[in-house]
């Protein structure tokens, strides 16, 4: 919670220093299911990651922010989700030049939903659908409005998609560089 509040005045305050730096996004994304396979084998719940053909597997940017919003939504999923299963998707959206690719990213699962009226509401910080469900399970309703500050210092969009009872699938994008 405290690394969450220090990392939205960094970035209110215009002080968080974007990266520019090679990796390797299915090892990023692998590593981001390593943090959650217990949790998601103890609740069992499957969950996977899938790369679209045509992403290079080389690419420049902020490796570290794009797991920290990755980590954010998928420990959401999980925390909101009790049977079923966890996908992370990651198409290529376009070729914005010769240099830079927009990556869509997708993080879906199969639990409680979000009731459409609360959808915006939930970008916001310490916005909760369901108090209760919360006190449960922990959390601070930081995690999405910090998702959102990431994404957009980072030139993307971030949206969820959702059907009450049937799951929740929240979007984001982010450009990135290639290597020459
Ligand atoms: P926290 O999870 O710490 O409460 P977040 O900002 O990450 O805070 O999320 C805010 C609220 O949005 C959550 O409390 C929950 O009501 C709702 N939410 C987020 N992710 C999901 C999800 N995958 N499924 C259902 N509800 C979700």
């Amino acid at each position: 919670m405290i690394d969450d509040l220090l990392d939205m005045s960094l970035i209110e305050y215009g002080q968080l220093e974007i990266k520019k730096e090679p990796f390797d996004l299915r090892k990023i994304l692998d590593s981001v299911l390593d943090i959650f396979l217990h949790e998601a084998q103890s609740k069992e719940l499957l969950i996977s990651s899938h790369l679209d053909p045509g992403i290079p597997e080389l690419l420049i940017g902020d490796f570290s922010r794009l797991r920290q919003a990755l980590v954010n939504l998928v420990g959401n999923a999980i925390k909101f989700t009790e049977q079923g299963e966890i996908r992370i998707h990651v198409q290529l959206l376009k070729q914005i030049d010769e240099h830079t690719i927009l990556l869509k990213f997708a993080v879906q699962d199969t639990g409680c939903g979000i009731p459409k009226d609360k959808m915006d509401l939930i970008f916001e910080r310490f916005t909760q659908v369901d108090g209760s469900y919360t006190r449960q399970h922990g959390g601070t309703g930081l995690g999405l409005a910090l998702c959102k500050k990431i994404v957009t210092l980072l030139g993307g969009r971030i949206w969820v998609e959702s059907m009450p009872g049937k799951g929740s699938t929240f979007y984001f994008t982010l450009p990135f560089f290639l290597e020459d």
